[in-house]
Formats: C-alpha cells, sequence, structure tokens
C-alpha cells in the first residue's frame, strides 16, 4: 500500500497542479470531516462510468475519480488562457467530500441497503457532515411504495429526495456558493 506521500507524487507527475491540490485537500477534508481516519487511495481525474456523475468511488481499488470536466474553469475566461487559479475549487471540493463519504462508509464496514447512497450508513454521513457544513438539512433512507399501482419513493417532508442524496453536498449549495466567487 503507497503512503499519501508516495500517491501525492504519482498525481502530480500525472496531473501537475490539478494532482497536488487535490491531495492536499483531500488531507484537509479527512482532517475536518473524518477524524484524519480514512485511508488514502488513488485520486485521478478522468472519466466516470457512462459519464454520469462528476465523480466516483471503487471500493475495490480505493480509488476516487474525480470528472476530468471538473477541471474546466467555471465561466469561459475572456483571455481563453486557462489557468489552475480558475478551478472551481469548491465545486471540486464538494465532489470530492461526496466521494470520501463512501470511502468512509466501505472502510468502517461497508454498507446494506438499495444501494450506495440510499442506505442507513451513507444516510448517517450525510446528517453528521451537513451539521459541520452548515447546512440545515436532513436525510432519512427512503423507502418505497406503491400507490396506484405505482412504485414510488416515500420521501419524508423536509429530507433529500434520492436525487439530492445522490448528489450531497453539491445538492445542496446554493448557486452563488459555487458562482458567486470572484
Ligand atoms: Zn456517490
Amino acid at each position: 500500500m503507497s503512503t499519501f506521500a508516495e500517491l501525492k507524487i504519482e498525481a502530480i507527475k500525472a496531473f501537475g497542479y490539478f494532482g497536488e491540490w487535490v491531495f492536499d485537500e483531500w488531507k484537509k477534508l479527512n482532517d475536518t470531516f473524518f477524524y484524519g481516519e480514512n485511508i488514502v487511495g488513488e485520486i485521478i481525474w478522468a472519466a466516470t462510468p457512462q459519464d454520469r456523475s462528476l465523480g466516483c468511488y471503487f471500493p475495490d481499488k480505493n480509488l476516487i475519480v474525480l470528472h476530468k470536466t471538473l477541471m474546466r474553469p467555471v465561466y469561459p475566461t475572456i483571455t481563453l488562457n486557462w489557468e489552475p487559479r480558475h478551478l472551481n475549487k469548491r465545486k471540486v471540493s464538494d465532489v470530492l467530500l461526496h466521494e470520501m463519504i463512501h470511502q468512509r462508509v466501505h472502510q468502517t464496514g461497508g454498507w446494506e441497503g438499495e444501494n450506495s447512497h440510499n442506505n442507513l450508513r451513507f444516510v448517517n454521513e450525510v446528517n453528521r457532515i451537513t451539521k459541520l457544513l452548515g447546512i440545515d438539512i436532513n436525510a432519512k433512507v427512503i423507502q418505497w411504495q406503491t400507490i396506484h399501482g405505482k412504485i414510488t419513493p416515500c420521501v419524508k417532508s423536509g429530507c433529500l429526495n434520492i436525487e439530492e442524496l445522490s448528489n450531497f453536498p453539491y445538492s445542496s449549495r446554493s448557486h452563488s456558493y459555487y458562482y458567486g466567487q470572484s
């Protein structure tokens, strides 16, 4: 198993500034939200399966993939000279935080339930972290019920729906949180 320093060096070789930044950010998030307990693995910038999500965690490899499009600037820059300072760090950090929740759940016993988001372990992590973020939301495991012959998710009032749960915390941020930065 590689150390943090070794993995960071590999990431810098592969992704330059982005590799360095993301490892520093991972460490910061680990200390802030996960008691420094997550075990580091590779973090790469690449496509995610079917481009379905902005990030992906592969438990068997302890690998975090951040979608390569996250490297793009928030707004097309006037000069078209894309520089690392244009990276939407808040957004990437939230995607990384989401993948680190999967990492923690996996590394502390895994989950049982409908899928990697709609299960008690993930939901408990969301409720724990959202308090630390100061976002006023609530998550509960979503049950399905049949209404008029249709299988429908039963979302408790004031709780995240499946889409929001699957995209926490970026689904729960205000638009200006990401795009109000200068
Ligand atoms: Zn996820």
